[in-house]
């Protein structure tokens, strides 16, 4: 088959260890033999952001603003022991929090479903997909240790002089305080990205909240939500055939686990990060699940939700082939590709990426899966594959169905 070709190029973003070499890989055995991949690359592993002052990271994020699609190898985020291991001159942030507040977008995650690895949740037979909120709450939030008896207050100053105060709690005792925010234009935006998304996989939308305990802070993401939904939305909604339904957490999480799946389940920042966990490990594995973020102005970011594999790199410097699992990566860039053709109107690549996703759960189905997988594989025999055997099993699969 002639290479398929490319018009705009993808802001390619290069991770860090076990996930840096699935990178090469993926490329190396199924991409480029098939595409003629046009890419901005930026460099965002460890040792380049210290070498960059992470200006590396900033570059990329402001690139991907202007071409609207990037694809994101897994990095490194440092902390103590990273300083150590990689020399750095500052314990630089963590890349994905540092392009989603430039983004300031919304992460969905999606479960990969093979046959022979089902559901620890019977009733869940299609996905579910979790839009989590990526700012604010506690992520960003104000901790203190209270010493012993006092009254502690919320303050806010407003810059004509205005001061608005409230009593949190008079203490007789030793405690402990939090102060916490949210923004109204980070929760318009993270509606819009739910609502965009929703109607562009024409599924349902969840929303879920403790409103009726937070009746200011939580009913403002309910508040927020509904106006978005009647004003920009309904009408769109209702020709794709597809509703809005808001609940609060806990009828939620109970609904979720008797649902049938095949929803987008949107979160608040906290509850997102527990849940899709949650969904991801009731799934298999995290090496099994997409990860997009969707920003209000439509710009596209595909990575993979789990981390960079530390055990498996430091088995691989030892010369050892590893089973790392390369299929959330593999998704990132096949998510990525399918987008940036269907904006540029190339159905063949969008379609070829597809077929690259179908062949790979193919792969899976006819019992060649990395390790991880063959331990959960109900359909035996399962066949144990380092990541490049699996990554050229994959790439036979594409071939047969090419020739089909
Ligand atoms: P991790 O890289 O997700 O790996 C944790 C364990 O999960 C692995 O040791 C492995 O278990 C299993 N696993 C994860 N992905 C797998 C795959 N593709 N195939 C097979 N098994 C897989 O998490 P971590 O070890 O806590 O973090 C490592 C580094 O990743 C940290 O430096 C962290 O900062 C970074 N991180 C980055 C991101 C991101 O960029 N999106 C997200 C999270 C963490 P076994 O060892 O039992 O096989
Ligand atoms: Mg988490």
């Amino acid at each position: 088959m002639k290479k398929l070709t490319m018009k705009t190029p993808l802001v390619e973003m290069d991770g860090d260890e076990m996930t840096r070499v699935v990178w090469q890989q993926i490329k190396d055995i199924l991409l480029n033999p098939l595409i003629e991949l046009k890419t901005e690359y930026f460099d965002l592993g460890l040792p380049n952001r210290d070498a960059t002052a992470d200006q590396v990271t900033l570059d990329a994020a402001k690139r991907t603003r202007e071409l609207g699609v990037a694809v994101k190898c897994a990095t490194i985020t440092p902390n103590a022991q990273r300083m150590d291991e990689y020399h750095l001159h500052q314990m630089w942030k963590s890349p994905n929090g540092t392009i989603r507040a430039y983004l300031d977008g919304t992460v969905f995650r999606t479960p990969i479903l093979v046959e022979g690895l089902k559901p620890l949740v019977s009733s869940w037979k299609k996905p579910i997909t979790l839009a989590r909120h990526a700012y604010g709450d506690i992520y960003r939030d104000s901790e203190m240790r209270v010493e012993g008896a006092s009254e502690c207050s919320l303050l806010i100053k407003y810059p004509d002089g205005q001061v608005k105060t409230q009593k949190i709690f008079e203490f007789s005792g030793p405690g402990v305080i939090l102060g916490m925010n949210n923004t109204d234009a980070s929760i318009y935006a993270f509606a819009r990205s739910c609502f965009s998304y929703a109607l562009a996989l024409g599924q349902d939308l969840w929303f879920s909240t403790k409103d009726t305990i937070s009746k200011t802070y939580d009913h403002r993401f309910k508040d927020i939500f509904q106006e978005v939904y009647s004003s920009e939305f309904k009408a769109q909604f209702d020709q794709a055939g597809i509703t809005y339904f808001y609940t609060l957490i806990d009828d939620a999480v109970a609904r979720v686990m008797r649902s049938e799946g095949g929803f987008i389940w949107a979160c608040k920042n906290y509850d997102g990060d527990v849940m899709s966990d949650m969904i991801a490990s009731a799934c298999g594995s995290l090496a099994m699940m997409t990860s997009v973020l969707v920003s209000p102005d439509h710009i596209y970011e595909y990575e993979a939700a789990h981390g960079t594999v530390t055990r498996h790199y430091y088995r691989y410097l030892k010369g050892e082939q590893t089973s790392t699992n390369p299929m959330a990566t593999l998704f990132a860039w096949t998510g990525a590709l399918a987008k940036r053709a269907q904006l540029d109107h190339l159905p063949k690549l969008e379609a070829l990426a597809h077929l690259i996703e179908s062949a790979s759960l193919a792969t899976i189905e006819a019992g060649n899966m990395t390790g991880d997988l063959a331990r959960q594989f109900d359909r035996k025999p399962a066949k144990p594959l380092t990541t490049a055997e699996f990554l050229t099993a994959i790439a036979e699969t594409v071939k047969d169905k090419l020739n089909d």
